[in-house]
């Protein structure tokens, strides 16, 4: 996938939003959808998906919607703080496939740091278990 393309409204965030894949989700209101990512690079790995866009990417995202959006994504990074207590946190995006991108509907990862704990690498290795993302995702939620 290049950086310009048709968006693909069969992507598996769009199917989540449409409620046709589940998620464990952290919340959801008309705006966006955070949820915890599947292959988390740290603990508390979470994901926010801009609702009702056809963004592939940033460079897509209509400007009046994109400060809403990221009133969301600044308050689930808020909230993962207080809830995870982490020593920091990465906020990140990726735009095209040799940036890193995977999945092509606009999201930015929210993902905790520890001193001296290495990140795991980005979209790979196994799914984690489903009950203990659930487990973070309420701890998180708590604070939303
Ligand atoms: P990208 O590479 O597009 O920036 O990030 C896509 C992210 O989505 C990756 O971190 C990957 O682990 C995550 N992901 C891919 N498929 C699924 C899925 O089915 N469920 C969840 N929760 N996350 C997914």
């Amino acid at each position: 996938m290049t950086l310009h393309d048709s968006y693909d409204p069969d992507n598996i965030f769009a199917k989540m939003l449409r409620g046709e894949v589940p998620c464990v989700k952290v919340m959801e209101d008309d705006v966006a959808l955070a949820f915890m990512d599947i292959f988390p690079q740290a603990e508390g790995h979470t994901l926010v998906v801009p609702k009702d866009v056809e963004a592939r990417n940033l460079l897509e995202m209509p400007d009046d919607k994109l400060g809403p959006y990221m009133q969301r994504v600044q308050a689930v990074t808020r909230a993962v703080e207080k809830a995870l207590k982490p020593d920091g946190i990465v906020v990140t995006q990726f735009n095209g496939a040799p940036a890193g991108q995977t999945v092509y509907h606009l999201h930015f990862h929210i993902i905790p740091r520890r001193e001296g704990e290495s990140l795991r690498r980005h979209a790979d290795g196994g799914p984690a278990d489903t009950d203990s993302l659930k487990g973070i995702a309420d701890r998180i939620a708590a604070f939303l």
